[in-house]
């Protein structure tokens, strides 16, 4: 991990990749996505800010998990809430 990243995603040691290529939520309620994020803490896989129901950004906050990661193919990103930190791995 960069030195430069937060020490939320410096504790990602190993990073969560989607079970399912879909948001869990949306599925529930028949919403749609734009990208998908997958929750480092618990492993939910969920849609970005792009997307109209924003669940991520609601789990990061209503849960308290700091570090997602891109669920999209070829991108290779960690994101941590609290800290509005970014990295490449
Ligand atoms: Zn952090
Ligand atoms: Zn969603
Ligand atoms: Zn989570």
């Amino acid at each position: 991990m960069p030195e430069s990243a937060c020490a939320h995603i410096t504790a990602v040691t190993t990073i969560t990749t989607p079970k399912q290529h879909q948001c869990e939520e949306c599925v529930k309620i028949g919403g749609r996505w734009v990208h998908l994020r997958t929750c480092q803490t618990c492993g939910m896989t969920l849609c970005c800010d792009n997307s109209p129901n924003r669940h991520a950004t609601k789990h990061a906050h209503s849960t308290s998990h700091p570090v997602i990661a891109s669920a999209e193919p070829g991108e290779r990103w960690l994101y941590c809430y609290p800290d509005d930190a970014f990295a490449e791995y």
